[in-house]
């Protein structure tokens, strides 16, 4: 196992997060994964919004930003474009993701811009007390959606591939070891990699769900997943309730501050030629 208390700020904790949370496993995952590649601490950027989960950035020793709701990926852009030899990632809940975010989350994608972006994916927003997100799944019980919330929720892989990204996986909680595996593969890849980290808030939405304890939580996200190269074989009848883990999709794309680049020297080329 890799020695990984140096990524951890001693002096942050104790940690705000609940007994049974699932933060601190994907935050586990994350530092191991960086561990495995052996990036260097100080050349590693971790930018996070707001949120539960949000709040890994600051136990993280590394550079970080810890920024406002939604637009970690604003802060991280400017990062990555000012010192693109930086590897940045960014931390970012279901709703920070994709409902305050979600605009610079497609536009990010879009550009395949060299950031990895991780989504800690509870379902909900665990920290203002258990809203529904646009990750909510239909008919589970929020405290906005006390009756079952009526919304269908965002195919969150989908969307990425649809928007440009170029390395899109998924695991969860209790597949920790896989999500390390996949965060360090998002991490390599030059463009924009989105791993869709599913993990359990057994207090704002285990608990309105009726879904038992953390440990039950995690049995239920074992009993749901369903390995990529499995799900192939099965019909969408079999594949009903259940969700896709492994690596979504993977891709070719020129990356962004690469191409900013090119553009810089191309411009200034021309002007010295003049
Ligand atoms: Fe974790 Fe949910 Fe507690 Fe937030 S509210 S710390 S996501 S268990
Ligand atoms: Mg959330």
């Amino acid at each position: 196992m890799a020695d990984i208390e140096k990524y951890l700020r001693q002096s942050a904790f104790p940690h705000i997060w609940c007994p049974g949370c699932g933060n601190g496993v994907v935050l586990a995952s994350i530092i191991r994964a960086i561990d495995k590649l052996g990036l260097e601490q100080d050349k590693t950027v971790i930018v996070s919004g707001i949120g539960c989960s949000s709040r890994a950035s600051g136990y993280m020793n590394f550079n970080t930003v810890h920024t406002a709701h939604g637009r970690a990926l604003t802060f991280a852009t400017g990062i990555k474009l000012a010192k693109p030899e930086l590897n940045v990632l960014v931390i970012t809940g279901d709703g920070d993701a994709t409902a305050i975010g979600g605009n610079h989350f497609i536009h990010a994608a879009r550009r395949n811009i060299d950031i990895t972006t991780i989504i800690f994916n509870n379902s909900i927003y665990g920290m203002t007390g258990g809203q529904s997100s646009p990750l909510t799944p239909l008919a589970s019980k929020s405290t906005t959606a006390p009756f079952g919330h009526i919304e269908r929720s965002f195919d969150i892989g989908a969307l990425a591939i649809a928007a440009g990204a170029t390395y899109v996986a998924r695991a969860t909680a209790y597949h920790a070891t896989m999500l390390t595996d996949l965060v360090a593969k998002g991490i390599e890849n030059k463009g924009f990699s989105v791993i869709d980290a599913i993990t359990q808030c057994p207090v704002s939405f285990g608990r309105k769900n009726k879904m038992g304890s953390a440990a039950k939580m995690m049995e239920w996200q074992k009993d749901h997943a369903i390995y990529v190269q499995a799900a192939a074989k099965l019909s969408a009848e079999q594949l009903k309730d259940k969700f896709v883990i492994g690596e979504l999709h993977r891709s070719e794309a020129p990356e962004y501050t690469a191409e900013y680049d090119k553009l810089i020297a191309q411009v200034q080329a021309k002007r010295g030629n003049k």
